[in-house]
């Protein structure tokens, strides 16, 4: 029949209707529903996100029963909505499932043939519709349902207004790498309207086209028929595998069912995992291996020594112990502790410079029954104190040297050298003591949120298991040499002695101060032969560049952890290194170490698979595992869990929760905070953290603990600390409200009570904090800090000579302050030992100075003129030692000569 208007009727009608009120009242309506900015969505993929959008695409599909379909439509019903409102809400909760995003937008189309002039019209009428939705507030299947029809409802009463419009009116942020305003689509189609097509004398069937692209991120396509709902995934290909995108339908599959059967569930706890996902989790959980009944650390370590009685045990500094001699030290130190009342469940403080004694120390607390409490002897005495006080130890092993940097203790001190002549009166045989593996064989403490560091207790049982699988994962022979270099505070250094003490092989101990010093380290290493060694990622990256890490050809294994590793940091290791990589997880509450990953070719970081006894979990908000590939909280559970934090039952409580996965027998799961994902072949994937909890050069530093002591001060009203990534680098920045606070008073204090790497770099005085819409504190709005020369006690000193100058140069650039006085003290400008490192390597590729210059003596001398100066009489006290080596030299000559003269004269007289 004849058509009763042509499109260009059709078009030549839309602009004039469009306009004036009409349009107005069309643009107010979306305004309102797409203003603020809305974030895009956050899908998780498997390849990071070109920079620019590409439309490579591929497709999945699945059949949903009838009986599905039947029931969606029961609940429509019942809900006064329409099976695409109540699909489209099931297609959002996947997402909001998979994003953790509660403002979710999803693009479709319309039709656009609602008058009967144009129903049969050839042209192009479709409309693109956002549907945005809050699914905020514990949402239910069901309410999620009514607020979908609500916008539906509303979308389809403005759909005249053309997408392109839309986009004109509200000037979305432009960014080539997404579409704007949504970046999934979702059509249902009734596919029995198309069955019926015919042509006379022609036999038609649908053929499937071959999709090689994709027009978005994802489109979920849904047709309904008499045989159910045929549903496919169309999705980016440079986004996604195919078997994450499977993975994806049946999460879409299993959240349909659940909130079909019970709509009234909250959107968060219905279950997606599949059972077949399920039984996947479980076995990438199976690492049982059995070491027997559990041990104690000490008595691992006995065993060992009975059999290799004369292998060296450990060097240091040209001395070195055989297994036999370490042994009977150590024996003879437990029984004068115990001489002292220490036993099970007591406490003894050491606080000693790495030395043989040191290793003395940690072996004779343990065979005497106690756990030993680390205390870094170069914290602040603020803080020791508290420790001290906190651990309650009844005995501080120490060494004559730190008697005077230490507050007068009530407990009883041991120096392991002045006292030495007393405790090996004791005899050298193990003492024979009854004790379980349940005991606590060391507290670490670690910095706490609420202000006060908190100690990590664990036990012989946990710590066994670890070196029993470190054992097997990483054999050492008696070839071994392994460095220990970790300060004690930290949970790392741990393994660094028991590694190789448990299987034969030799520790080697580094010199103190070598641990920060990159230069020191290589060279250590390189005159050790030393074949096993452990950094943080922040240190290998400074180990990596030193030139003489070629000439370590004894290395053979590198393990680093404490923080996250980054690709480029591997794929450096690997041109400059040849020596295996481990990537090493894990909280101290969980025993050093809960997961591990050998880097392979591939080029993607993971964290690995749990260690021996060791069981993770990805949960989201309710405890409920998440899918493979959607980011969770890491729960830990199994063998390596710590007893708790010491005296602070309400705090263990909270982190140590009831397992609820019954499957390994009740039992605990820590909460590490940690965010992190299953990749397909089963590895963790690290990610960040849901709190303000950070790592700042591998030191696990919580922010409140700083916010604490800065609102400590009477001066401060406010403090929030934020850790700023520079460079790849972590830097803390303060910024405080207060009157009369001014940042070199806050720094002193901080001094006092805070480790150096807790101070911050920068203060930023501020006269209020940005807030968000709910009145917390906007982290992300902080202001970048200024690198100017900070407020400092001292008056700028403008370098003089040229040493200084050139010195000068350099910290500016490492530090990034741009005007730098030769009385400043290097860590008050925000320095701190990686920089020094960088510093040094400057100065001597510079050739500042014509001597040497070591890490020690820079920490020594921290301002430009006392390093200047320190130099400038090292160099005259080398001229002054030549001048009187010349003279020797000169006087022996003329000595020989005499001598030789009066040899020839005694001849002459024979
Ligand atoms: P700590 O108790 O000092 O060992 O700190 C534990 C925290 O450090 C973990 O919860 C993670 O946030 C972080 N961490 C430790 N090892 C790694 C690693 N290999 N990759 C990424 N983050 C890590
Ligand atoms: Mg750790």
């Amino acid at each position: 029949a004849e058509l009763p208007v042509q499109y260009a009727d059709y078009g030549a009608w839309q602009r004039d209707w469009l306009q004036g009120e009409v349009l107005a009242e069309q643009v107010a309506y979306w305004r309102g529903q797409l203003g603020g900015q809305p974030a895009a969505l956050q899908l998780p993929t498997d390849r990071p996100r070109p920079a620019v959008q590409t439309f490579k695409g591929a497709k999945e599909v699945v059949r949903l029963p009838a009986s599905l379909a039947d029931s969606l439509k029961a609940l429509s019903r019942q809900e006064g909505s329409t099976l695409f409102m109540t699909l489209l809400a099931a297609f959002k909760a996947l997402l909001y499932r998979y994003t953790g995003q509660e403002d979710i937008l999803v693009g479709t189309p319309v039709a656009g043939r609602d008058r009967v002039e144009v129903e049969k019209l050839i042209g192009f009428f479709v409309n693109t519709l956002v549907m945005r939705t809050d699914l905020s507030g514990g949402v239910t299947f069901r309410e999620l349902v009514g607020r979908m029809r609500e916008v539906a409802l509303g979308a389809y009463t403005h759909h005249d207004l053309p997408f392109e419009v839309v986009v004109e009116e509200l000037q979305p942020e432009r960014d080539l790498s997404r579409n704007p305003f949504f970046q999934v689509w979702f059509l249902l189609q009734n596919a029995s309207q198309h069955v019926s097509f015919e042509l006379p004398g022609l036999a038609l069937t649908p053929l499937g086209g071959e999709f090689q692209s994709s027009q978005f991120d994802l489109t979920c396509n849904l047709a309904d028929s008499p045989a159910g709902l045929h549903c496919s995934f169309e999705y980016n290909s440079d986004l996604f595998d195919a078997g994450t995108v499977r993975r994806m339908l049946g999460h879409f599959r299993s959240l349909l069912e659940h909130a079909a059967a019970d709509p009234d569930r909250p959107l968060r706890s219905i279950p997606l995992v599949t059972q077949e996902e399920q039984s996947l989790l479980a076995s990438w959980n199976d690492t049982r291996a059995d070491y027997g009944q559990a041990e104690c650390l000490h008595t691992l370590f006995e065993r060992q020594a009975a059999r290799t009685p004369d292998a060296v045990a450990v060097t240091f500094n040209g001395t070195e112990l055989k297994y036999r001699e370490l042994e009977a030290r150590a024996n003879q130190l437990a029984r004068h502790l115990r001489t002292l009342g220490v036993g099970p469940e007591a406490r003894a403080g050491v606080c000693m410079q790495r030395s043989i004694e040191m290793v003395v120390a940690l072996l004779g607390v343990l065979k005497a029954g106690a756990a030993y409490v680390p205390l870094d002897p170069e914290y602040p005495r603020e803080r020791l104190d508290f420790m001290l006080e906190d651990s309650q130890v009844s005995v501080l092993l120490t060494q004559q040297a730190l008697l005077d940097t230490l507050s007068p203790q009530t407990a009883r001190v041991v120096a392991l050298d002045s006292d030495w002549h007393v405790i090996s009166e004791q005899s050298g045989d193990a003492l024979r003591l009854e004790m379980s593996a349940e005991h606590p064989a060391y507290v670490i403490y670690t910095s706490g949120s609420t202000g006060r560091p908190k100690g990590v207790v664990i036990t012989h049982r946990a710590i066994s298991n670890h070196m029993l699988w470190m054992s097997d994962e990483m054999p050492l022979d008696a070839e071994d040499r392994v460095l220990q270099k970790t300060p004690l505070s930290f949970d790392a250094s741990v393994w660094e002695f028991y590694a190789p003490l448990l299987c034969g092989a030799q520790l080697v101990m580094a010199p103190p101060g070598a641990h920060r010093d990159s230069a020191a380290l290589v060279r250590h290493m390189r005159e050790e032969s030393v074949t096993v060694v452990q950094v943080v990622p922040s240190m290998l990256r400074l180990l990596v560049e030193e030139e003489e890490i070629a000439e370590c050809e004894s290395l053979r294994r590198v393990c680093v952890g404490g923080e996250a590793l980054s690709a480029e940091l591997v794929k450096r290791f690997r041109e400059r290194v040849d020596a295996e990589l481990y990537n090493l997880y894990g909280p101290t509450e969980a025993t050093i170490d809960a997961s591990s990953w050998r880097a392979d070719g591939t080029e993607r970081v993971t964290i690995g698979r749990p260690v021996s006894n060791v069981r993770m979990y990805v949960v989201d908000e309710s405890l409920n595992p998440v899918p493979v590939g959607v980011a969770g909280e890491l729960l830990i559970g199994g063998d390596g869990l710590a007893r708790g934090y010491l005296n602070r039952p309400g705090l263990t409580a909270e982190k140590f929760t009831p397992n609820p996965f019954g499957e390994v027998g009740g039992g605990r799961l820590y909460r590490t905070g940690d965010l992190v994902r299953y990749l397909a072949g089963g590895e963790l994937e690290y990610l960040g953290r849901i709190d303000h909890q950070v790592k700042v050069r591998g030191f696990r530093i919580e922010l409140g603990e700083i916010e604490s002591a800065l609102e400590a001060d009477e001066r401060v009203r406010q403090a929030v600390v934020v850790a700023r990534q520079e460079g790849g680098e972590s830097r803390l920045v303060a910024y405080v409200v207060g009157e009369g606070a001014a940042a070199n008073g806050l720094r002193a204090r901080l001094k006092k009570e805070l480790p150096e790497y807790m101070t911050p770099s920068a203060f930023v005085l501020m006269d209020e904090l940005p807030l968000t819409p709910n009145g917390k504190v906007d982290r992300r709005a902080l202001p970048e800090p200024e690198y100017l020369r900070p407020e400092l006690e001292e008056a700028y000193v403008a370098p003089s000579n040229a040493p200084e100058k050139r010195l000068a140069a350099i910290w500016q650039q490492v530090l990034g302050v741009e005007e730098v006085g030769v009385e400043d003290n290097f860590f008050d400008l925000g320095g701190h030992s990686l920089l020094m490192v960088q510093v040094l390597g400057k100065v001597k590729l510079e050739r500042v100075f014509e001597q040497e210059l070591s890490m020690i003596e820079m920490f020594q001398y921290p301002t430009i003129s006392a390093l200047v100066g320190y130099m400038e009489r090292a160099r005259e006290e080398q001229l002054s030692r030549a001048k009187i080596n010349e003279r020797a030299e000169k006087q022996k000559l003329a000595a020989s000569r005499q001598r030789q003269a009066m040899k020839q004269r005694s001849r002459r007289d024979v």
